[in-house]
């Protein structure tokens, strides 16, 4: 066992009982759509999302380039939080491979402001892009979107005709969090993108969720994105045992993060961002400097996290009781040091 690894709940790997059902895993060639173990993990997750298919995709990166892809062509534009995964970490994908223009508006921790997008919709006229879609992401650097908010949303774009993505990478944490079924938060969407990397523990891969016809669209994207794999069932089998035995646990997660919270806001010196701290993600509102010192100091203690300002620490399922505790304890340490 490695040491206590802080960075993103992307760092789990299989245990035991998840290599076994990968071993175990009947599988085809899945660009020939003969993978059954694939096959199941599509019908499964949509059927949880309440969609009518699925594509398992080998990144939540993929996953979101395709769905964004499938939804606009060259010359329209999809509008986004300017922080929002779609938008700042997926390298422009679908700028740079589909002449897609996003239009990144205020992003408010995930809630994109609906009389703001309204704004931003283009008039049908030479000069703009064609507005198309507009993409959400929930949980949103950890906060759950309300399902208010959601549905506020949805009767938005069916006013202006836009189709609505969520990018779900954590979208099970929003629903454990709210103690609902997946379904009550993607019902609002026309499509959604799941990781199964993320808290649900499996190694690789993601699954984008649709309607049928816009899936099979999307297969295509996949394919020309180079994400047809083979024998992926191996993989896939990693994804259906995360969702029969790894996501009610995702509350432990959370759990895990509200104590390390609640710990550390009593350190002298330490800070924590009350609304950016929900689900498995705490935020330490520190200095560059100290920040990196914090992540030194950790660092001599085998505890990994990374040095950004505000410092991201996120729980996972590679991490008990006492890997919090000796967070707790460590950080405590930073700080008295430091008093
Ligand atoms: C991790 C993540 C992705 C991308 O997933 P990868 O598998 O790392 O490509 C997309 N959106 C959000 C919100 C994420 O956290």
């Amino acid at each position: 066992m490695s040491g206590i690894d802080l960075r993103s709940d992307t760092v789990t790997r299989p245990g035991p009982a998840m290599r076994k059902a990968m071993v175990a895993a009947e599988v085809g060639d899945d660009v020939y759509g003969e993978d059954p173990t694939v096959a199941r993990l599509e019908a499964e997750l949509a059927a949880r999302a309440g969609m009518q298919a699925g594509l398992f995709v080998p990144s939540g990166t993929q996953s979101n380039l395709v769905a964004l892809l499938t939804h606009c062509g060259r010359g329209d534009e999809y509008i986004v939080g300017q922080y929002a995964h779609t938008y700042k970490y997926e390298g422009g994908g679908a700028a740079v491979l589909g002449g897609v223009q996003p239009q990144p508006i205020p992003w408010d921790n995930g809630v994109l402001d609906l009389e703001t997008v309204a704004a931003f919709i283009k008039a049908d006229d030479p000069h703009f892009a064609k507005t198309r879609l507009l993409a959400l992401e929930n949980t949103a650097h950890g906060r759950v979107l309300p399902l208010d908010y959601l549905a506020a949303a949805r009767e938005f774009v069916d006013t202006h005709g836009l189709g609505l993505h969520l990018d779900g990478a954590r979208v099970f944490n929003a629903a454990v969090a709210l103690g609902v079924e997946l379904d009550a938060i993607t019902r609002h969407f026309d499509t959604v993108s799941i990781c199964l990397s993320k808290g649900l523990g499996a190694p690789v891969g993601s699954v984008l969720c649709g309607p049928t016809d816009f899936i099979a669209r999307a297969r295509r994207w996949r394919k020309v994105t180079g994400g047809g794999m083979r024998q992926a069932g191996i993989l896939a089998a990693a994804g259906l045992y995360a969702l029969e035995h790894q996501v009610a646990r995702l509350a432990d997660d959370h759990a895990r993060a509200a104590r390390l919270a609640e710990a550390l806001e009593a350190l002298p010196g330490f800070r924590v961002i009350p609304e950016r701290t929900r689900t498995n993600m705490v935020y330490l509102d520190l200095p560059a400097e100290r920040a990196a010192a914090l992540a030194e100091h950790l660092a001599g203690r085998g505890i990994t996290a990374g040095a950004g300002s505000p410092m991201r620490l996120v729980t996972h399922l590679d991490l008990d009781d006492a890997a919090i505790d000796a967070v707790i304890a460590a950080c405590r340490d930073f700080a008295e040091a430091a008093a």
